[in-house]
């Protein structure tokens, strides 16, 4: 490490304290007494130092969100100054201006009407306050029956009760309960088309699993489809081209409201602000996004909704009250670390610079298509998974794959996502051509070592 953190306790206490009273996310419950989580002690760029003092490149970007990297002293005093200045200031009562600032900025940036910007405390509640929405607005309008959610299998959405619940991974051993009024569509995943259909045909599919499941429940009971662009969380699962825009479409048709989840894809994660328009040519109704607006310098999310909503929510006539917000709702110390944050990544061009190596990115990933034990790459922007051939090993061995790439590079200096039979990574959106290189030769280096 650089330099020692002062007054640190002795790292045996540190650990056992974790393991015994730190409840981590998507911990086992089996074996949580005895999970040692590796401590991260520095970090610097697109590095960390783990507790022994080895530098890694952060393959994950944190979770997904280290845009402008870690270490940046600009934004650290920006965060000092605010806390200074004002640490806080309730949303119900007043405002304060990094907040009011902040709304502006996100309104110019998102597309079409979407002005009006609800700040949350991440993600998860990003997503609640869209969902949370979708059923007051039909309340609103004298339609309570229309409240089903569409979403899809594989999406991820959070760990809020409503966010979880139109969460489709079904590999998620889990106990919890989750809300009712969701149905799932199929996944969209082109790599899990039948043998010998074309792409073509399967957005299709995908898009008329869609039509059926409205025809099936009847678009009188449905209120919003919330998607992600890119299910990340999922296997970085790019559907096919075509497919946003036909199901904007249909949603549209029956007036049901169409969210999209940017949490990982917006703030210049596939060089745009936001993907939904520039990327994808969709104006959803509703954006999501959390992560990247701060680069992970400070918790914040927002839900961004349409001019369209918030008319006809004014519209229905009755004195209702927007009953949702959060203590932290607008929290200044965290709404001047995205100002600065966006004023760096506009300073320094960052979103140019995304566009810019994405394609080396992508022909570095290309490469390992051809690996044995390979069986697909794909990704977008600076997101990248390399998923197992199925049946390249045992059922086990497939399903520990992503486990066993992670640790073998991380021997070598590169920490990547397991997701079981895939390894996903989303660097920090400031890494150069050379440190692309190093990242995908430590991966091709990874591959020859699980095969072997
Ligand atoms: N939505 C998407 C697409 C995500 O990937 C995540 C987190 O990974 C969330 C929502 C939840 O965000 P948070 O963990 O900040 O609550």
């Amino acid at each position: 490490p650089k330099t020692a953190r002062p007054n640190t306790p002795a790292p045996e206490d540190l650990t056992t304290w974790d393991r015994d009273h730190h409840l981590h996310p998507w911990a086992a419950v089996d074996h949580w007494r005895e999970t040692e989580y590796e401590r991260i002690e520095q970090a610097e760029g697109i590095h960390v130092w783990n507790a022994e003092g080895r530098r890694l490149i952060d393959g994950p970007g944190g979770m997904w969100c280290v845009q402008i990297g870690y270490g940046n002293r600009e934004i650290a005093e920006a965060i000092a100054e605010q806390a200074v200045r004002m640490p806080y200031a309730s949303p119900w009562s007043g405002t304060n201006a990094p907040a009011a600032e902040l709304a502006h900025r996100i309104a110019e940036m998102a597309p079409g009407d979407l002005n009006t910007v609800h700040f949350t405390t991440g993600g998860s509640t990003a997503v609640d306050t869209a969902l949370r929405t979708a059923q007051f607005l039909n309340n609103q309008l004298g339609r309570p029956e229309k409240k089903i959610i569409l979403a899809r299998e594989k999406g991820y959405h959070g760990s809020t009760y409503l966010a979880a619940s139109v969460t489709g991974k079904e590999r998620f051993r889990t106990r919890f309960d989750r809300d009712a009024r969701v149905h799932f569509l199929p996944d969209v995943n082109p790599y899990r088309r039948p043998e010998g259909m074309s792409v073509e045909d399967w957005c299709d599919a995908k898009v008329a699993d869609l039509e059926n499941a409205i025809a099936e429940i009847g678009p009188e009971r449905i209120g919003a489809f919330i998607a992600e662009p890119i299910l990340c969380s999922g296997g970085v699962i790019v559907p096919p081209e075509g497919y946003h825009r036909r199901t904007l479409e249909i949603c549209r048709r029956h007036d049901i409201l169409y969210i999209s989840d940017e949490v990982v894809t917006g703030f210049g994660r596939l060089g745009h602000w936001f993907a939904s328009e520039e990327v994808f040519g969709i104006k959803p109704d509703i954006i999501t996004c959390a992560k990247g607006l701060t680069s992970g310098y400070q918790p914040l999310g927002a839900c961004i909704l349409s001019d369209e909503i918030m008319d006809r929510l004014a519209a229905a006539g009755d004195s209702s009250v927007f009953y949702n917000g959060y203590t932290y709702s607008g929290h200044p110390v965290a709404c001047a670390a995205a100002l600065k944050n966006i004023e760096i990544m506009e300073r320094d061009r960052i979103l140019e610079h995304v566009r810019e190596v994405s394609p080396h990115f992508h022909a570095r990933l290309a490469e390992l298509a051809d690996h044995p034990i390979v069986g697909d790459v794909r990704g977008m922007g600076l997101l990248g998974c390399v998923e197992a051939r199925l049946g390249a090993g045992t059922l086990e061995e497939d399903s520990r794959f992503g486990e066993e790439l992670d640790a073998v590079c991380e021997e070598m200096g590169l920490i990547l996502r397991p997701i079981f039979n895939m390894a996903v990574f989303s660097p920090p959106l400031i890494i150069s051509k050379a440190q692309i290189d190093e990242m995908f030769d430590i991966l091709a280096r990874g591959l020859d070592r699980v095969a072997a």
